[in-house]
């Protein structure tokens, strides 16, 4: 799948390494520390165990890799919506997510 902006810096065959390798993280114990306090990343809800999904911040289609700085906890919702957006519209949806935390 070539980026919406060209990006094509990781081809098929890494980003299914990466992938492979989220899925080996995702069963340490790194992993349930992290997701310990049932939090998603980005909105702050509490999510249970089953229901979150891991995330990377830098998506792998845009060169990001499978390592622990680069993997957060999301809820489906925000993972979803992630997935759908534009990096723009992705950091509106975040402002909303502030604001409505801080009223
Ligand atoms: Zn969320």
């Amino acid at each position: 799948m070539k980026d919406f902006f060209g990006f094509d810096g990781m081809d098929e065959a890494q980003i299914r390494t990466e992938r492979a390798k989220a899925r080996e993280m995702r069963k340490s114990r790194w992993w349930q520390q992290k997701t310990a306090s049932g939090k998603c990343y980005y909105c702050g809800q509490a999510v249970p165990f089953k229901e979150l999904t891991m995330d990377h911040l830098v998506p792998l289609t845009r060169g990001g890799r499978s390592t622990r700085d680069n993997l957060v906890p999301s809820c489906k919702i925000c993972n979803n919506e992630k997935k759908n957006m534009l990096p723009l519209e992705w950091e509106e949806y975040m402002e909303m997510l502030n604001l409505q935390k801080s009223s």
